[in-house]
């Protein structure tokens, strides 16, 4: 070994979660040193929410300009074109200004960042009841990292499918469909979920030919089933297929110049399916391997995800795990939270224990979707008396004005107590609206406290404030 650094919390991997927790730890007052192998950052910044988000913006421009005069402004079509290598350019220099961003934080805290991978070899020779990481540096040599408290924020990687995995050219994850260098002219994408429906929203956007393959008998299976009917009737009105309730044989996949064919279904319904390549969106595996966890009490489920308490403490006290390696809700906003109440734990602190159902979900596609609490099929299994209100974009003015009128807010609350049970919206800056709604259930707010406080006029969000009071019959939108 090079040489051992002393820390007090030493955090192994710099995603949102562990970046978060590293900035809580040193404002605290705690020496902090982050392992991460490659880039500060995590998925989050290089291959999920921030790069989509911005190939997603692309999209939407060039869709907006091609229904440019029913704004009253003429573009000929034959003058709107995709630069995708420029597209691409601006998707990198997003990353890039965001990751000077949080290198410029760590500075700021004082924040060590080693670089190279981690391994836990176990307690500590210093004290029994800290925690030992070698750490192989890029250029091959060892160092340690010693300190009281490790925070295990590995992440999560693309799930293949047995079979078919991942060549870069006929099969994608979702870290090489970043990186392609041109569009494709048709694109299967297996798992209508978050990610799957997103790109496909973004890829029809383009100009390319989607078709979505989902196991499930629905696409973005855990949302509300009315978002979901609804998403799945925009994808479809602007064309992309929707396959659902199918599965795929994966021993039947050929590949040739011009793609791939495969054959979906089962018996008599079997389907020959062909496209120029496969984007594989059917979930995210915990980055455990090679973590050294044999060498700790740290145990994992039957997935692989590391097993915490509500403190986010494993098996071994004094090391915590956060964020896409423990599973849960795997978001960015879910990591960088658990990562601040696991240091505020091992700080002496009681911090609450976060509610899975209250974090926001978000799928930004072409309408965006999200939501907070329960789903109506959800409260009804848990017996609750829900009463719901619907609320389309269609009546709210900023709607009509932005020319964007698809979806809804969906309000759902107890008949008894009048609590809120959750909010979902699928429409225009869904994603931004959910943050009121997430506020109103952290305080504990009634509907009709929420209808109360005065909604500008005009805006998106005087559909959520409508809904609320909808539950009461006393919206007097519609
Ligand atoms: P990660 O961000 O995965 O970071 C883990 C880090 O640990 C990595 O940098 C990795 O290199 C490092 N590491 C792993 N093992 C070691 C080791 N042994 N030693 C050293 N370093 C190691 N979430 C949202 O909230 N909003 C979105 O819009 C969104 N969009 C997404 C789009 C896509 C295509 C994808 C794939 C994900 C998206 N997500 C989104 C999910 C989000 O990216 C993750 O939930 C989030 O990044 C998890 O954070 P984390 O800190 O747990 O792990």
């Amino acid at each position: 070994y090079l040489m051992a650094i002393e820390v007090d919390v030493a955090v192994l991997g710099g995603g949102p979660g562990g970046y978060t927790a590293a900035i809580r730890a040193a404002q605290q007052g705690k020496r902090t040193a982050i392992i991460e192998m490659s880039k500060l950052g995590g998925t989050c910044l290089h291959q999920g929410c921030i790069p989509s988000k911005s190939l997603l913006r692309s999209a939407d421009v060039y869709a907006t300009l091609l229904k440019a005069h029913t704004y009253g402004i003429s573009v000929a079509e034959n003058a709107i074109s995709i630069d995708f290598d420029r597209v691409q350019q601006r998707k990198d220099q997003t990353v890039d200004q965001l990751y000077r961003g949080l290198q410029s934080l760590m500075a700021k805290y004082g924040i060590t960042i080693i670089n190279g991978k981690g391994r836990i070899i176990g307690p500590s020779i210093f004290s029994p009841r800290s925690g030992t990481v070698a750490v192989e540096l890029a250029d091959g040599e060892m160092e340690s990292v010693v300190s009281k408290h490790l925070i295990v924020a590995t992440g999560s990687r693309p799930r293949q499918i047995p079979g078919l995995e991942a060549d870069g050219r006929y099969i994608l994850t979702s870290d090489d469909a970043l990186k392609l260098e041109s569009l494709p002219a048709s694109i299967m994408i297996v798992g209508g979920g978050v990610i799957g429906v997103e790109w496909a929203s973004l890829l029809n956007d383009f100009g390319v030919e989607v078709t979505i393959v989902e196991a499930s008998d629905r696409i973005l299976a855990t949302e509300d089933d009315d978002v979901s009917r609804e998403m799945a009737r925009l994808l479809r009105k602007r064309g992309v297929k929707i396959l659902t309730s199918v599965s795929l044989k994966a021993d039947t996949c050929k590949t040739n110049e011009s793609g791939l064919t495969i054959t979906a279904g089962s018996g008599e319904d079997d389907l020959e399916l062909q496209a120029s390549c496969m984007l594989v969106s059917i979930g995210r595996i915990p980055n455990t391997e090679g973590l050294g966890l044999e060498n700790t009490d740290i145990r994992t489920d039957a997935n692989g995800f590391i097993v915490t308490n509500s403190f986010y403490q494993t098996s071994e006290r004094h090391i915590y795990a956060i964020g896409d390696v423990i599973g849960g809700v795997q978001l960015a906003h879910a990591a960088a939270h658990e990562g601040i109440a696991a240091v505020e734990h091992l700080n002496g602190e009681k911090p609450d224990a976060i509610a899975g159902h209250l974090i926001p979900r978000c799928v930004y596609a072409r309408p965006e979707t999200s939501s907070v609490g329960w789903t109506e099929r959800q409260a009804r299994e848990k017996g609750i008396d829900v009463k719901v209100a619907k609320m389309p974009f269609q009546a709210i003015g900023k709607a009509i004005v932005a020319g964007e009128t698809d979806g809804f807010v969906k309000v759902i609350a107890d008949n008894e107590t009048n609590d809120i049970i959750g909010v979902h919206i699928i429409g225009l800056h869904a994603t931004d609206l959910i943050a009121e709604a997430s506020l109103a259930q952290l305080l504990d707010a009634t509907p009709w406290e929420v209808g109360q406080s005065i909604h500008p006029h005009p805006t998106l969000s005087e559909a959520l404030g409508e809904a609320m009071l909808a539950l009461d019959g006393a919206s007097t939108a519609f």
